[in-house]
């Protein structure tokens, strides 16, 4: 194993190179517009970005590019050489400050839902001096947020850098009413878990469906798959080792913490957890891992797939969304102190987000819908598409408590007046923390659950910071007029409490009873992506997000069409590349087997009439009648494809890519794969779920 410290960060401009690289006076005040958000002067700009081209190229760069995160959900580079011609037919390397603060990519193919009229094709792309520039194959990638030229956002970093101002600048004024003068910053941290599946690449090769899709639109049930829970946190096998180790180096040298790695639930499955930093960081490391666990996969013979369902029947991926609040001292503040004060600081940040999660179910929702995820929400191993959040048994007691007034007691002594006592500690078992929430609070910090594997981290996390700082700016405003504050903050905490705590749940989110529960207390099940985003763009949400200036109305309405439009994309894709799988592939692959027994049976009566052919008859009356409810069926979803109503919106036309094509899809696959079920193996056109699932070694 190489020396890690020493390749820890070592393709990244970070603060430890720009120090070693940067005149005292450059280098200070690119700290200062880090730190303050100001724009970067021109003449700083200049010397910082020679002095990261000498550093890119000493590193094996030619080319930079400025890497930024479009709405597509993946990221977007455009690579320029740093070549520049000279009198005698040569060439020098150059890299000037303006190509460094800002680029102009043509950006007409990126979605912009309306925003960027097609004339005016170019966006802008501005350098994000909070997140390090690093090199990658042989390119410096400057970290960019994407926009119009009218200034709107067409990235998913903008809002979110725009939500981590908002929260930070309400959370500071509640710790000022506590009297905390020391933090100068309070920014979200985030850790996600990354789920995802390593299945050898030939095999993959071999599924279009994988490759169009990414997902298996067929597959029978293999004899073996999760029942026995043999493969979590199980032994992980030498080539996935090898994979691991390999891909941590990669990280690692692009300074991504990653630090946990473990087998998963279901066959084939793994995990990837790093230690979390800052919300607008950890998302750049998120989407660079995705895109690296890829490329490393390919150089193992391996491909990594991050779809949220890739196949039927075994369990899907997510991706855990760990997030806090912490001030730039180093304080989080979703942790219980040790006095009085900081408890009762605890307390109102917690009341914080379990308001704001009560108020906004919806958005919490939003974020996380996707055609893929819509297979995990609510599917039994995932969280359902209801919101709530888990707080533990002794963190709900004394909620209760509070709420009522009444004494909290644990062992032997009594609580509990905010502000006033010391709050038992809340156990931080790992042990006993309920699965099934998905959003649970797990000690200091929360872990929101619903995310789809694939998903850039950006939205949810603008959302959590927005809806909290919503929250902290209205108990903020209470507070601030309060005459006595201790009194205030009791009532404050108490009224939410009471208000919200209809969100708490710390039962099994998968039952039955659950569903029936959460309707009661009149929470949302929104069960498909159509469903969730028509609430994105209420007007209680328009406020919000004008409110705290994060999104403008028009850059909502233009999310939502995008990612509605993306949804029906998705569907349509999935449903060609069934029609096509069906037709080229299946239907050949049953004839040619369906001819085989024929001809055997034809074969034995020649021989003699009284050899029985029962076995082939059955066979063949079996398959004749689904092969041709199959194809009755693929028509069907032709149909319902090709000759599609007219539509008022972008909603009513997701929706019937719900209601019809997605449904006719389901049917159309039930019948494949009760076919797949009876065909010999080798007739198949494609490697089975067991092979897929099982032949790594
Ligand atoms: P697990 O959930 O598997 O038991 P941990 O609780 O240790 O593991 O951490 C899970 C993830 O949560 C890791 O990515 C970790 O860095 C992250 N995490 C821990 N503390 C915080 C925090 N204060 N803010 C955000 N993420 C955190
Ligand atoms: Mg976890």
């Amino acid at each position: 194993m190489s020396n890690v410290p020493a390749i820890f960060g070592s393709l990244v401009f970070n603060k430890t190179v720009m120090k070693e690289r940067l005149p005292k006076d450059i280098y200070k005040s690119l700290m200062k517009t880090r730190e303050e958000g100001k724009p970067l002067d021109l003449e700083v700009a200049n010397v910082v970005a020679n002095a990261m081209k000498e550093w890119a190229i000493e590193k094996g760069a030619t080319h930079f590019t400025h890497w930024f995160q479009p709405m597509t959900g993946i990221t977007a580079e455009k690579h320029d050489s740093f070549i520049s011609p000279t009198d005698n037919g040569k060439v020098i390397m150059e890299f000037s400050g303006k190509e460094l603060i800002k680029g102009e990519p043509d950006a007409s193919s990126f979605p912009s839902g309306g925003l960027r009229a097609t004339f005016e094709a170019r966006g802008y792309t501005a350098w994000d001096p909070t997140s390090d520039a690093f090199v990658k194959d042989g390119t410096l990638c400057i970290p960019t947020a994407f926009c119009s030229y009218g200034g709107e956002a067409l990235d998913k970093k903008t809002p979110l850098l725009r939500s981590m101002e908002a929260i930070n600048k309400q959370a500071l004024r509640v710790l000022r009413l506590f009297g905390n003068t020391t933090a100068r910053r309070v920014i979200t941290t985030v850790g996600p878990e990354q789920e995802y599946f390593l299945i050898d690449k030939a095999q993959y090769e071999k599924r279009k469906d994988l490759i169009y899709t990414g997902r298996t639109l067929f597959g029978a049930k293999p004899p073996k798959g999760q029942e026995l829970e043999d493969h979590y946190f199980g032994v992980i096998k030498p080539r996935v080792a090898a994979y691991m180790k390999d891909l941590n180096e990669e990280l690692w040298k692009l300074g991504i913490f990653a630090k946990t790695e473990h087998n998963e639930v279901a066959p084939a499955q793994h995990e990837l957890a790093p230690i979390f930093t800052s919300a607008n960081i950890a998302t750049d490391h998120n989407q660079l891992t995705m895109e690296i666990m890829k490329k490393v996969a390919a150089k193992h013979g391996l491909a990594c797939l991050l779809h949220e369902k890739p196949f039927a029947g075994v369990n899907g991926s997510g991706k855990h969304n760990n997030w806090s609040i912490s001030t730039d001292t180093g304080i989080n503040l979703l942790e219980p102190g040790d006095s009085p004060r900081e408890n009762a600081q605890f307390l109102l940040f917690l009341a914080a987000v379990i308001k704001a999660v009560d108020e906004h179910q919806d958005l919490i929702r939003a974020s996380v819908a996707t055609a893929g995820n819509d297979h995990r929400l609510g599917a039994n191993e995932a969280p359902p598409a209801i919101v709530s959040i888990f707080v533990g048994d002794e963190l709900e007691k004394i909620l209760e408590s509070i709420e009522n007034g009444s004494d909290y007691h644990h062992k032997g002594k009594t609580f509990m007046k905010i502000g006033v006592d010391v709050l038992p500690a809340i156990p931080r078992d790992t042990t006993d923390r309920n699965r099934t929430s998905p959003f649970a609070f797990t000690g200091n910090k929360f872990e929101f659950r619903m995310l789809g594997s694939s998903l850039s981290i950006a939205c949810p996390n603008q959302i959590l910071n927005i809806i909290v700082a919503e929250s902290l700016c209205e108990f903020a405003d209470e507070l601030e007029k309060a005459d006595d504050f201790t009194d205030a903050l009791n009532k404050l905490i108490r009224r939410t409490i009471k208000e919200h705590k209809r969100i708490i749940f710390n039962g099994n989110n998968y039952s039955e009873e659950w569903v029936a529960e959460a309707e009661r207390r009149g929470l949302l099940n929104l069960k498909s992506t159509p469903e969730a985003l028509s609430y994105y763009i209420s007007e209680k949400n328009v406020a919000l997000f004008e409110k705290f200036g994060v999104l403008s109305r028009a850059e909502m309405h233009a999310r939502y069409e995008i990612q509605l439009e993306n949804y029906c994309k998705q569907l349509h894709i999935e449903a060609l590349t069934m029609i096509d799988m069906i037709k080229k592939d299946i239907i050949p692959a049953v004839c040619s087997y369906m001819k085989d027994i024929s001809k055997e049976a034809l074969n034995k009566k020649q021989l003699n009439a009284e050899i029985c052919c029962e076995l082939e008859e059955t066979l063949l009356k079996k398959l004749s009648a689904l092969s041709a409810e199959l194809y009755r069926k693929m028509e069907a979803l032709e149909k319902v494809v090709n000759e599609q109503p007219s539509f008022e919106d972008i909603l009513e036309k997701a929706m019937y890519y719900r209601n019809s094509v997605f449904a006719s899809m389901e049917d159309t696959r039930a019948t494949a794969d009760e076919i797949e079920s009876l065909v010999g193996e080798k007739y198949w056109p494609y490697p089975t779920y067991g092979k897929l699932l099982f032949s790594v070694v």
